[in-house]
């Protein structure tokens, strides 16, 4: 059991974060995207703690962070020109590019594949941590594995107070869902996890663009995934979460009729004046709702929702991540009113 730290994102913090990452242990780390869990990506016993910490299935790679494209090369190979196009238009940023790894990184990070995830974020602590630490940093999100992903530092000490010696806050992630994933296939880019880069931005390189099938639909535990996140029920809060489509009126007579003590309706902001019973709101857009999901889905929680009713949101740009990852709170309950 650690007395776990809060720490600043002030250098000397960093600096001490960055011992505890290179004596290998764990620290929490903020990102644009969501917080993560930081340890050497090159240290076997590091890596493992991670997967301890957070209750992580071992067949579920971790992505490693760098502090910039010049790294790169150091940890993976045969890197297509694509990659380097795409990297030049969103690094650093919320983009995660599956390629071929390097021996220098362990089958424990990879979780046994020939491929690893590299990913140079945007948030100022994350870089000074890894340039700190001199290390790539493999860091999953920084929840127990299954629950919502932490967008505050108090979100990762509620998941891991006792688990880890150190969190450093950084503030609330600006994004507030985990980067979009991608491999390269052929010409073309297989979406594997969508996220705030859209796959209208990844089109625009003139290449075709596959989604994988689990991003909108469920996938069977024995069928084989490219992505082996897409596999578990994921993102979930305690209260059970239920998508309803179609127009504000349809969704709260559905409500009326389905109604009880601990329901609660997750709607856009602008509905909140025309509906009668109690809510949790996130948000007008994609992007605020983006930023907003994973708070609110722990607030169902603190407030004692048993059943959660969400309105559907859009699924343009960053809209996709964030039907994906509520399809996954709801385990792909979706009602068509
Ligand atoms: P998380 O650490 O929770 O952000 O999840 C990272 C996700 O990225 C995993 O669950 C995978 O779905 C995906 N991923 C990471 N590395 C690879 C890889 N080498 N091949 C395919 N997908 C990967
Ligand atoms: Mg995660």
């Amino acid at each position: 059991m650690f007395d776990t730290r809060m720490l600043s994102s002030d250098s000397s913090d960093i600096e001490y974060g960055a011992k505890l990452i290179n004596d290998g242990e764990v620290v929490g780390m903020p990102t644009e995207t969501v917080y993560g869990l930081a340890a050497d990506a090159t240290n076997e016993n590091a890596v493992k703690k991670i997967f301890e910490a957070k209750g992580r299935p071992q067949d579920n790679p971790l992505i490693v962070h760098l502090s910039g494209v010049e790294m790169m090369d150091k940890y993976v190979c045969n890197v297509p020109e694509l990659a380097y196009k795409i990297a030049e238009c969103f690094c650093p940023g919320p983009i995660t590019m599956v390629l071929p790894k390097r021996d220098i990184i362990p089958y424990i990070t990879s979780a046994g594949l020939d491929t690893v995830g590299i990913r140079i974020p945007y948030h100022k602590t994350a870089r000074e941590l890894i340039d700190a630490c001199g290390k790539p940093l493999a860091a999953p999100s920084a929840n127990l594995s299954g629950s919502p992903s932490p967008t505050t530092a108090a979100h990762v000490m509620n998941d891991m107070k006792g688990r880890i010696p150190a969190i450093i806050d950084g503030g609330a992630c600006a994004v507030g869902v985990e980067s979009t994933v991608i491999s390269f296939e052929g010409e073309g880019i297989r979406l594997l996890r969508p996220g705030y880069v859209s796959v209208e931005d990844l089109k625009a390189f003139g290449v075709p663009v596959y989604c994988d099938k689990g991003i909108t639909e469920a996938v069977a535990a024995n069928e084989k995934v490219l992505s082996p996140g897409m596999k578990y029920k994921h993102y979930s809060p305690k209260a059970n979460v239920t998508i309803v489509t179609g127009e504000l009126d349809k969704f709260t007579q559905y409500v009326s009729e389905h109604n009880g003590e601990d329901v609660y309706a997750m709607l856009y902001d602008s509905d909140a004046a025309f509906y009668p019973y109690k809510y949790l709101t996130y948000g007008n857009n994609a992007k605020e709702q983006a930023a907003q999901l994973f708070g609110v889905l722990r607030k169902a929680d603190e407030i004692g929702a048993k059943q959660v009713y969400a309105r559907c949101p859009s699924q343009d740009g960053v809209g996709l991540a964030v039907y994906n990852r509520l399809l996954r709170a709801a385990g792909f309950e979706v009602i068509r009113v």
